[in-house]
C-alpha cells in the first residue's frame, strides 16, 4: 500500500470510527469522509459523484454489472474469471482474440445483436498486459447493440490509463484498490446515470440502494487517497517503469536462448513482462523463484496453484509447450533498479540451472 493511503485509513480505525449510516455527529463526520472520497474519485475518473458506487473488490463490481441486468451478456475469452465466470454461468457470448490478447472486432460486432444487454471488455489485461483500445470496442458495440451497457473491467488499468480517457467511453468501470497502492476488500463501480442495474446485495439501502451493506469507510477514504496519488504519479511512473521492465527483459532474453515475450511492448502497460521460456516447467521455476526470495507468477495469481494452461495464452493461440514455460512478473510503484537486478541474476541462473537438470536427465 501507498503510505499516504495506511496515514489515511489509520483514524477511522479508532477516533473516526462511526458507521456513517447514523445520525449523530460521529457518524456525520463518517459519511463526511465518505462524501468527499466520493468527489476525489469522480473526479479522477471523469465521472458524477453520483455515478460512483463503493463496493466490496474488482469481482464484486464485475459480478455486479453482468449479472445486474436482463438478457444476453458477452465479453472476450481473455477477461478475468470475475467477468468470464458470470458470463458463462449466464449461458452469455464468448468472444475470441487476436495473437495480442485484443479482442477481435469483428467477431465482437458479430456476437451483438437486440438481445445483448451488457458487453464487458477489459482495459488492461491482467495475465499478459495487452491494452484494449477501448474507442474502437465502443464504435463496434454502439453501432452493433446501441441498448447494450458496455463496461469495462479497469482494474488492472488505473496505474498506466488517465481513467478520465476511458470513462467516457462506456457505461460501467470496475476498479480495485488494491491494484493501485490501496487497501484490499474495497473497489469502485461507476455506472452511468440512465442506466440501472439490479442489485446483488440488497438490505440497508446504502449507496442509494445500488448496494446495501455499511461502508468500509476506511477503505474508501485510503482508495481515494491511492487513487488520487496514482494519478498524480502516473506519467513519471510509466517512463520509469519501462525503462526497468525492458531492461528486466531484455537482459533476460540476451542471456537465455529461446525467451520469447508474449505481447508487444507498444501493445502493453509498462509494468507487465511477460516472457515464454523454452524448455522449462513454469512450476519448477516458480520454486526456484520463490526459494531465492523472487516473487512472480505463472498465469494469474488468482488461477495458480492449478497449473492448467492459462486461458489467456490458451486464447491467444499460444501452444501448450510453449505455455508451459510462461513467466509472468509484474513492476509497480515499489519496485526499485535492484529489485530488477535481482529478478534478472536470479531468473537467468533459475533457468540455466533447469535447462541443464533437463539435459542430464534426457
Ligand atoms: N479484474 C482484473 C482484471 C483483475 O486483475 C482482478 C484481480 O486480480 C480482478 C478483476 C478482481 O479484483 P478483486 O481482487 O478486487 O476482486
Amino acid at each position: 500500500m501507498r503510505q499516504s493511503a495506511i496515514d489515511a485509513m489509520l483514524p477511522f480505525f479508532a477516533e473516526r470510527f462511526a458507521n456513517p449510516s447514523g445520525s449523530h455527529r460521529f457518524a456525520r463526520d463518517a459519511r463526511r469522509a465518505i462524501d468527499e472520497s466520493r468527489d476525489v474519485v469522480a473526479g479522477l475518473i471523469g465521472v458524477q459523484p453520483g455515478e460512483v458506487v463503493f463496493l466490496g473488490c474488482g469481482t464484486e463490481a464485475d459480478n455486479q454489472v453482468i449479472r445486474g441486468v436482463d438478457g444476453v451478456a458477452v465479453c472476450p475469452a481473455t477477461e478475468h474469471h470475475a467477468v468470464l465466470h458470470p458470463v458463462e454461468a449466464r449461458g452469455g457470448r464468448v468472444v475470441g482474440v487476436d495473437a495480442t490478447g485484443h479482442v477481435d472486432l469483428d467477431r465482437l460486432a458479430a456476437a451483438l445483436d437486440n438481445d445483448v444487454a451488457v458487453v464487458s471488455v477489459m482495459s488492461v489485461n491482467n495475465e499478459v498486459g495487452t491494452i484494449t483500445d477501448l474507442a474502437a470496442v465502443a464504435a463496434v458495440v454502439r453501432a452493433h447493440a446501441p441498448q447494450a451497457i458496455l463496461h469495462t473491467d479497469a482494474v488492472q488499468a488505473a496505474s498506466w490509463i488517465d481513467l478520465r480517457h476511458l470513462a467516457p467511453l462506456v457505461d460501467a468501470l470496475s476498479l480495485s484498490a488494491h491494484k493501485f497502492g490501496g487497501p484490499k476488500g474495497v473497489g469502485i463501480l461507476t455506472i452511468r446515470d440512465g442506466r440501472s442495474l439490479s442489485p446483488m446485495l440488497i438490505g440497508g439501502g446504502q449507496e442509494r440502494e445500488r448496494r446495501s451493506g455499511t461502508h468500509n469507510v476506511a477503505g474508501i477514504v485510503a482508495m481515494a487517497m491511492a487513487l488520487a496519488e496514482t494519478d498524480t504519479r502516473r506519467d513519471a511512473e510509466i517512463e520509469r517503469l519501462a525503462r526497468l521492465r525492458n531492461r528486466l527483459v531484455d537482459e533476460i532474453a540476451g542471456a537465455l536462448d529461446d525467451v520469447v515475450e508474449t505481447v508487444p511492448r507498444d501493445r502493453k502497460i509498462a509494468g507487465s513482462a511477460h516472457v515464454c521460456i523454452d524448455g522449462i516447467e513454469s512450476e519448477s521455476l516458480l520454486y526456484l523463484l520463490d526459494e531465492a526470495e523472487v516473487c512472480a507468477s505463472a498465469a494469474s495469481a488468482c488461477a495458480s496453484g492449478a497449473m492448467e494452461p492459462s486461458h489467456v495464452l490458451s486464447a491467444m493461440g499460444v501452444d501448450r509447450r510453449r505455455a508451459g514455460g510462461a513467466l509472468r512478473m509484474s513492476l509497480g510503484h515499489t519496485t526499485t533498479p535492484a529489485d530488477v537486478d535481482r529478478g534478472i541474476e536470479v531468473v537467468v541462473d533459475s533457468v540455466r540451472r533447469l535447462r541443464k537438470a533437463a539435459t542430464t536427465v534426457a
